[in-house]
């Protein structure tokens, strides 16, 4: 047994922490098909106190951490080093404090999104993101950290912009407050926005304070279905050109709808669709929804009316179980880039047309109105030319995203998937973020080897 894991053992209830091979197998995971890695001992502090003292003797002991929320991140992120150790805040989920008349909640890291939003129903709030696939699995923390967005990100923003306080432990074992409850502050560095979206590099997160924004007086859903992946895209960025009021604005490819009629029967037609959604005021949604719907029809778009059973949202949550569903035994190939909407019809051209050229099935869909674009591959990760062609294919809509002035990813971060793309998306800058790092983690225990190599 090594020395840290002794130590730990002494300063943890036996309930803590653990070192038997089946918990860690299943912290040895995310949700991405990279292989997984065991650590050599996972445990579930349940205080800021209780963090400090293992970053402390993780610190004394050089041995590298990976905070764990409910490990649903999809870039290898949460996936631990072999010799490191893995702190799992998921047993953290109490609401500590609750402001309805500021519309601000603090919570501790490991509460599930939908959980919070179920708590804040009742007071007519909510915390707006909504992850399109993984809202009732994903943390408060685990959002943070990859500065999550999703269905509703259109009309209210990502995690980032709901941020007003942390509480963290930083790789030196130190518990600090960052941020405060004021809306509007001018004073200082902002260190909360470089905590959010850090994958766990910088800081333990501890405790969370939100803002809220109120549930709206109604909702309209609707969705269109069009001939071909061209003009769905293109009557997107023309809804966006309008500047129309939507909360949601979501495509899924032909390729995808036949994923989802096949694992749930829904029986769609395989066409690209769009789902659509309104908030306010009854008289604001029809007179969007009537704007909106025009340039879908003169793109070729016509109404499509689902089943009184079937929930746009619903159906959507299953896009990347049934991609996944297609070709048992495959493995997924992803990004989640992000560009100009302008660029949102070439995009998905170009997705195609390269994965045609190279015989592999391609599969968009994503938040679009924010130039938020999904393009999974599934290949054989034992069959080396096929693997080697999706990743081709992968890194070819990453350049192109990039030389459009994108982003390599919008919404999962990079963890250890595209670490090369990254640098060439951000080139020098990222000397600096190495520099910021050691300020936070001189030791460089915290999530070492994710974003970027020292
Ligand atoms: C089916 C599916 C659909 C998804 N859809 C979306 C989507 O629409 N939008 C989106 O943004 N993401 C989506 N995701 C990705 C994922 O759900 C999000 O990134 C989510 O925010 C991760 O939360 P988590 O609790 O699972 O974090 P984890 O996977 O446990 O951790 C993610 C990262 O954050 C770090 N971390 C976690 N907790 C803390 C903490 N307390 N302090 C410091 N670091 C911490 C980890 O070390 C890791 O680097 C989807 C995933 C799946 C499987």
């Amino acid at each position: 047994m090594s020395d840290i894991v002794t130590s730990l053992k002494e300063l943890l209830p036996e309930d803590k922490i653990s070192t038997h091979p089946d918990q860690l197998e299943v912290v040895s995971q995310d949700e991405s098909s990279m292989p997984g890695i065991r650590p050599i001992a996972v445990l579930w502090p349940t205080s800021s106190t209780e963090i400090a003292e293992i970053v402390q003797l993780a610190r004394q002991y050089k041995t590298p951490i990976t905070t764990r929320g409910a490990g649903s991140a999809l870039e290898g992120s949460t996936i631990p080093l072999d010799n490191g150790i893995v702190v799992d805040v998921s047993r953290m989920t109490s609401i500590t404090d609750f402001w309805p008349n500021d519309l601000q909640v603090r919570v501790e890291p490991g509460i599930i999104y939908d959980n919070l939003n179920h708590y804040l129903k009742n007071d007519g709030l909510f915390f707006p993101p909504s992850p399109g696939g993984s809202g009732d699995i994903a943390t408060i923390g685990g959002m943070v950290s990859t500065n999550a967005s999703g269905i509703y990100s259109v009309k209210y923003g990502g995690t980032r912009a709901y941020i007003l306080e942390l509480e963290v432990v930083t790789g030196e074992g130190e518990i600090i407050r960052i941020g405060n409850r004021a809306i509007k502050r001018s004073s200082g560095y902002n260190l909360v926005d470089l905590i959010s979206g850090s994958e766990g590099t910088l800081a333990i997160i501890t405790s969370v304070t939100l803002k809220l924004a109120g549930l709206p007086e109604s909702r309209l859903k609707e969705a269109y279905r069009f001939p071909d992946e061209l003009s769905a895209s293109k009557a997107v960025s023309e809804i966006c050109r309008y500047g129309l009021d939507l909360a949601a604005i979501e495509f899924l490819d032909r390729a995808v709808i036949d994923a989802l009629n096949q694992l749930k029967s829904y029986n769609i037609p395989n066409t690209p669709i769009l789902f659509l959604e309104y908030h306010g005021p009854e008289s604001t949604t029809s007179a969007n929804a009537s704007l909106t719907g025009d340039i879908c029809t003169e793109l070729g778009g016509s109404k499509l009316v689902l089943a009184d059973n079937q929930n746009p949202w619903e159906i959507r949550h299953w896009a990347t179980e049934a991609i996944k569903h297609r070709k048992p035994g495959y493995a997924i190939l992803r990004n989640d880039v992000a560009f100009p909407i302008s660029h949102l019809a070439e995009m998905v051209e170009f997705c195609h047309t390269t994965a045609k050229e190279h015989g592999i099935t391609m599969h968009t869909f994503g938040h679009v109105g924010l130039g938020l674009l999904h393009a999974l591959m599934l290949a054989r990760r034992d069959n080396k030319a096929e693997w080697e062609s999706a990743q081709k294919i992968n890194n070819a809509i990453i350049r192109k995203t990039i030389q459009l002035g994108g982003t390599v990813s919008g919404e999962h971060g990079i963890g250890l998937g595209h670490k090369q793309l990254f640098i060439e998306e951000h080139g020098l800058s990222v000397e600096l973020m190495k520099k910021i790092k050691s300020q936070f983690d001189p030791d460089s225990i915290l999530n070492p080897g994710k974003i970027f190599d020292l």
